[in-house]
């Protein structure tokens, strides 16, 4: 079994090294050439030949081969298909800013939360990610478009907080100066809304910024799409989500995306503005992205503004999500599904 050493964080590359009878230092510039995106150790080329000789015959290098992109005809907003060392596929969307570029990558290959309006949840769910994997994606990207990345949102395919430990690390492993040193406070992490793992994520001591979906503003209606629902109730999670506050003082943002018909009256936005009245939060409205099958359409623009009033009233801030390249979206999750469809993983 080779060791993923991309997954190793500096303490235990250092160890791995020093133990494999080479001095410690070499740990530092195999970081840095594996932040570089390199494919083999042989590229690694102020590495003596019998340190690259070591690391050929015990570990291997995890990296994000690119599958498929699709580049969008109206902004600079590209799709990634990425396939990883067992031909299984993610996607990541990377999409330009003022501020810079921003990268959305995946957690885990599909994912078991099962949501109703959700491409990736309706693929069933493979495995996990490793944190080289999510590494990899940025790393990948980074190279191809010859960039450096300022923000990452864990907000691709899977379920962050369904993989906890991998993501954790990875956070940490991103973040590092040694790394790719993306500030913590420049990752968003997005999740369905595991309340006991909220609690946990607020005490490692990683100010990321957290976001929720939330989708619905009752334990009813939200039961109708996100079966996690039937575990926690709004009440529970939305206590989380006032701890995570208390902890780092980051602001929560709820992620709502709007269903026709669903959950976008003015009386849902009504009962959403009085749950959240006196919350460090902020709320993106997501015309929900039609997936085939589900029957969903989108909120139109009129229920949208009426929404957004609703809850200003209250004075809870709410944006609509800019929706970057749309005509390559077609939603998180889609890519893969046409991918596996035409006979790939
Ligand atoms: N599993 C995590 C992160 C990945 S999903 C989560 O659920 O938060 C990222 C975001 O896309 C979530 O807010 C999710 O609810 C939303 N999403 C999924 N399918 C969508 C669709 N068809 N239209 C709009 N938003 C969607
Ligand atoms: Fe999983 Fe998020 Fe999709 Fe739900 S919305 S199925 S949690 S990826």
């Amino acid at each position: 079994m080779l060791i993923d050493i991309k997954s190793m964080n500096d303490d235990e590359l250092e160890k791995f090294i020093v133990d494999g009878g080479f001095p410690k230092f070499r740990a530092k510039q195999i970081r840095q050439w594996l932040s570089k995106s390199v494919e083999s150790f042989d590229e690694m080329i102020n590495i003596p030949k019998n340190l690259r000789d070591f690391l050929t015959s015990s570990c291997y290098i995890s990296v994000a081969n690119i599958e498929k992109k699709l580049i969008s005809r109206y902004d600079k907003t590209v799709k990634y298909l990425f396939s990883f060392f067992d031909g299984e596929c993610v996607e990541s969307v990377l999409m330009s800013y003022k501020h810079g570029w921003s990268i959305c990558i995946s957690t885990q290959i599909g994912c078991k939360m099962g949501c109703t309006f959700c491409a990736t949840g309706r693929s069933g769910f493979s495995r996990s990610l490793a944190p080289s994997e999510m590494l990899a994606q940025i790393e990948s990207a980074q190279k191809d478009m010859n960039i450096k990345i300022s923000n990452v949102v864990l907000m691709g395919m899977g379920e962050p907080l369904d993989n906890f430990e991998n993501v954790v690390k990875f956070i940490r492993l991103a973040s590092s100066p040694t790394g790719l040193n993306i500030g913590m406070r420049h990752i968003t992490l997005s999740t369905c809304g595991i309340v006991p793992k909220i609690y946990e994520l607020a005490n490692q001591h990683i100010p990321v910024t957290l976001s929720v979906s939330l989708h619905a503003p009752n334990d009813e209606i939200r039961q109708r799409t996100m079966p996690i629902a039937k575990k926690y109730s709004i009440n529970e999670l939305l206590k989380a989500c006032k701890d995570y506050f208390d902890t780092t003082g980051r602001r929560v943002t709820f992620e709502y995306s709007m269903i026709s018909g669903v959950n976008d009256s003015d009386q849902n936005a009504k009962e959403l503005a009085k749950r959240l009245e006196g919350m460090h939060s902020h709320v993106n409205l997501i015309p929900v992205n039609t997936v085939e099958g589900t029957g969903y359409i989108k909120s139109n623009i009129k229920r949208q503004q009426s929404f957004i009033n609703i809850l200003a009233e209250k004075n809870i801030t709410a944006t609509v999500r800019r929706t970057l390249g749309s005509d390559i979206n077609a939603s998180c999750g889609q890519l893969r599904r046409k991918h596996q469809i035409e006979g790939g993983k």
